[in-house]
């Protein structure tokens, strides 16, 4: 500590008690806790060069952590060492509307990377749900995705350049403001969603877009999956491009329902739906009429009612709670972020749904059904241990299935360390073998964030832990 204080001054420096949320992300409700012997606070790029820099010459593992809102563990420290928190990265060098671009430090939170861009007139439409504690960093890091990224993609596709420090202690840029290159192998890429394990992002550079005149949302609701899934296909079949296409489906739209923020005049949830979508579509105005029209047309048949609700800010956060309110129904709930190929949704959702049946759990599912990225969800009570193997048994199994269909481990929340070493029963091995040579090429002594991403895989799932010591 005394040391580190000697490279960043001791009043950024800080003792963390074992309960300290820099310990933790928050999939804590899933039991994932660190211990950090030390949380580092630079206040500048140069400052986290040299907490790099120190960390590697002292061999001490190195946690990045942005907001502390990741799902699989990824900021926590695992093997102990220094968390390099960038809260103090708030800066946002440049702003310059004409030219669509934004340059924010790592630690601007994402809700005012997309406020600024609002208030000039342009869009950052990349939107998990945390954006209030979120930051950019985080979201590059994790390559975040949300509802929008349906029409306008995952946080990746914004990123024109980034300033990163890597190991054993060299700030570097990547990429840049020019519109076109493709003189080098794509370095960017490669670190966008690298989850801190390849360096620490310390600014992004973000290409804008100019933002649509309206957006106008709509629900959808039907009798089942089956239906909810032919409006996917159809409306996508239609070649319409709704900027969102979500979902609720099950027990996840009947706990919700009593609290549906929809129109007055029939705007309540119908009685036995058992399926909603959430459609956004956006443009000119007469744009947005004509969508409208094409999207109902698309649909007919199929849906039991539609609303479209007045306020849609009421409409998101009614869709946000879905998390409290699953978890409040036994005490806990295991979400996994998943993705089946698209024509495969319904297929996916039913085999999950009889997965989890068979292990005696109640499940349901929601998430973002225009690009197959589903969080499936059982409902547990934490202090029965034979709900919480049922629970593994259902993501292993759950696991399979995405692979056999041609899906993804993870949409948008990250592999972290909840999900260690999966990657291998998705990708080929030589492909495997890449990765580990690349993590080798950036970090040789394996201190930046280890045990995640490439890790090996976890005999049982951390709340078993969590649960034995009464957390
Ligand atoms: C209610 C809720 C809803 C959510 N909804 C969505 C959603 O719709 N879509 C979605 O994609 N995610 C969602 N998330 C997950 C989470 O918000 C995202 O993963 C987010 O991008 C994490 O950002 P963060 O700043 O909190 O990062 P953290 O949780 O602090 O870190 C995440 C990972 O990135 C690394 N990291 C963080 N900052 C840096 C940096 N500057 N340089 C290098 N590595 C870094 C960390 O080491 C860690 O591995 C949701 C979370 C919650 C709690």
């Amino acid at each position: 500590m005394r040391e580190l204080s000697r490279v960043i001054g001791s009043e950024h420096v800080l003792e963390v008690p074992p309960a300290s949320e820099y310990n933790r992300d928050l999939s804590r409700r899933r039991g994932v806790e660190g211990r950090a012997d030390a949380v580092a606070l630079p206040g500048s790029p140069e400052e986290v060069r040299a907490v790099l820099a120190w960390c590697y010459e002292h061999d001490v593992p190195i946690t990045p952590r942005g907001g502390g809102t990741g799902l699989t563990g990824g900021a926590a420290p695992v093997q102990g060492g220094v968390v390099c928190s960038l809260e103090r990265l708030r800066r946002v060098r440049e702003l310059d509307p004409a030219l669509w671009r934004m340059f924010p430090e790592a630690g601007v939170p994402t809700r005012e990377v997309q406020r600024l861009a609002r208030e000039h007139g342009l869009l950052f439409a990349p939107d998990p749900g945390a954006a209030e504690q979120s930051q950019i960093g985080g979201n590059v890091a994790t390559n975040a995705g949300g509802p929008h990224a349906l029409k306008y993609g995952v946080t990746g596709s914004w990123v024109a350049g980034l300033e990163v420090v890597l190991a054993p202690g060299e700030l570097l840029e990547v990429g840049g403001w020019s519109a076109k290159d493709v003189a080098g192998y794509d370095l960017v890429s490669l670190l966008v969603g690298s989850e801190g394990t390849l360096g620490i992002i310390t600014a992004v550079r973000l290409r804008l877009l100019p933002a649509p005149a309206v957006a106008l949302p709509l629900v959808l609701f039907m009798d089942g999956r089956e239906e909810g899934c032919a409006a996917v296909a159809q409306i996508l079949g239609s070649g319409l491009r709704p900027s969102v296409l979500d979902f609720l489906e099950g027990e996840a739209l009947t706990l919700l329902a009593p609290s549906y923020p929809g129109g007055g005049g029939g705007g309540a949830v119908p009685a036995g739906a058992r399926f909603a979508l959430i459609v956004e579509v956006d443009g000119s105005r007469e744009e947005v009429r004509a969508q409208r029209g094409e999207l109902l047309a698309a649909v007919e048949g199929l849906v039991v009612h539609v609303d479209e609700p007045p306020d849609a800010g009421a409409l998101w956060r009614w869709r946000d709670g879905v998390n409290g309110v699953l978890t409040g129904v036994r005490g806990a709930k295991v979400s996994e972020d998943v993705v089946f190929p698209r024509e495969r949704l319904a297929e996916g959702l039913e085999r999950f749904e009889r997965i989890a049946a068979a292990h005696g759990l109640r499940s349901c599912s929601f998430g973002h059904a225009g690009d197959g990225n589903v969080h499936a969800t059982v409902l547990v009570d934490p202090s029965r241990v034979q709900e919480l193997d049922a629970a593994d048994a259902v993501g292993e199994e759950l696991f399979g299935l995405v692979v056999e269909l041609g899906g993804s481990i993870a949409g948008e929340h990250g592999v972290g360390w909840s999900k260690r070493g999966r990657l291998e029963s998705q990708w080929p091995r030589r492909a495997v073998e890449l990765h580990e040579q690349i993590k080798e090429a950036f970090d040789p002594k394996r201190l930046l964030n280890p045990g995640k991403k490439l890790a090996r895989y976890p005999a049982r799932s951390p709340l078993h832990k969590a649960r034995k010591e009464g957390r």
